[in-house]
């Protein structure tokens, strides 16, 4: 089957044995990646990120379904394909540094080129490898034993590590994960810049929703081996289809609540009205859901109001914002208000509710 992708993953499945059975670790998944997109695998601990992208190595045998890269198949279970890691065109990068000790930095990132399947004229490889430690921005740090590095900049060899045979394909197993938080940051952008200026086609894991969002073209939500969206950024923040994806990106609140009649939903926030989706029956339960950025605070409601009013039981100072937290009938809403603002906690207030954007999930 021809298309334009670059890793074509198709009902791929991968189950392990456990003490309580099989465990289905990759349950099915369906994936395309176009060349040098950047498409990161978003998931709690164990919905299966690692053992996926273990398969697209090669790390892994599946027990159904098909793995392209570039084209080739790498792996088919139906026709009993496989072909090894070495001679899959990827570079990869792991949570661990796993840079070799005894070695300094040159000869780490040269090590592919002078051991490797993809060996180079030996001419050529000082070239390669300065390159990529520019890339990197480890020049003048060639001749250095990588353990005198910080972790960051050991992960930087691995990185360059990884992309100097040029790969089609760089997949990245919660790389930035070991770094601390400040650094993390700041690696974020560069190893985007890092993966578009090397040209290469990236399949990223994390369970860190932040660095999903900044990094990811593409975010597949996963859980339970099982992607559950595959968007932009922009779609999974603001049209999470289901409770899961709503939960797992981003801040949000969730009001249980039965729908009394067409549009209309009562619920602890009283009984209004909301663009329900068609399949809500009169009746049923459902869940109404809202960032804490859309809702507001006001210290003197008007009498005629709609809104609620609450007892506000927290507040915490984000500098450019104030989190607080509001509690009424029976449930506790978070209200970010942007800016300064000064409720006190034992105070009052009642909270606006936005007609949008709620999300309903049956
Ligand atoms: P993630 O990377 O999202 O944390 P993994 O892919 O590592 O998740 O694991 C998915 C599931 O498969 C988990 O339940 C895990 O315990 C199980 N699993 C992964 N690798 C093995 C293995 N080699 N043997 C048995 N179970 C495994
Ligand atoms: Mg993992």
């Amino acid at each position: 089957m021809s298309n334009n992708s670059i890793i074509s993953i198709r009902s791929l499945e991968k189950t392990f044995p456990s003490n309580d059975g099989l465990v289905r670790a990759v349950n099915k998944i369906d994936l395309e990646i176009a060349r040098n997109e950047f498409v990161v695998l978003l998931g709690p601990s164990g919905c299966g990120k690692t053992t996926t992208l273990r398969c697209v190595a090669g790390l892994e045998r599946p027990d159904g379904g098909s793995i392209e890269i570039n084209g080739e198949v790498v792996n088919s279970v139906t026709s009993r394909t496989f072909v090894p890691p070495e001679r899959r065109d990827i570079g990869m990068v792991f949570q661990s540094y796993a840079v070799w000790p005894h070695l300094n930095v040159f000869q780490n990132v040269a090590l592919p080129l002078t051991d490797g399947r993809q060996k180079l004229p030996k001419g050529q490889v000082k070239d390669r490898v300065m390159e990529c430690l520019r890339l990197v921005r480890l020049e003048g740090l060639e001749t250095r034993p990588v353990t005198d590095l910080s972790g960051g900049q050991q992960q930087r060899v691995a990185l360059a590590r990884a992309i100097v045979t040029q790969p089609m394909v760089l997949l990245m197993d919660e790389p930035l994960s070991n770094l601390d938080a400040r650094l993390r940051e700041e690696m974020r952008l560069e190893l985007k810049n890092i993966a578009t200026t090397a040209g290469v086609t990236s399949l990223y894991v994390t369970h860190d929703q932040s660095e999903a969002l900044s990094l990811g073209d593409k975010i597949c939500v996963m859980n339970e081996g099982e992607i559950l969206q595959a968007g932009s950024p922009q779609e999974v923040y603001a049209r999470p289809p289901n409770h899961f994806v709503a939960e797992f990106v981003g801040e949000m609140n969730f009001i249980k609540g039965k729908v009394t009649g067409p549009g209309q939903v009562d619920s602890p926030l009283g009984e209004r009205s909301y663009d329900l989706p068609p399949n809500c029956q009169v009746g049923s339960t459902v869940t109404l859901a809202i960032r804490p950025q859309y809702l507001g605070l006001a210290k003197d409601p008007d009498q005629n109001s709609q809104s609620p009013e609450g007892l506000i039981v927290s507040k915490s100072y984000l500098g450019d914002a104030v989190l607080y937290e509001v509690e009424l009938s029976g449930v506790t809403l978070t209200v970010k208000l942007s800016g300064d603002s000064n409720f006190a906690i034992g105070q009052r207030a009642s909270v606006n509710l936005p007609p949008e954007p709620w999300h309903i999930f049956p």
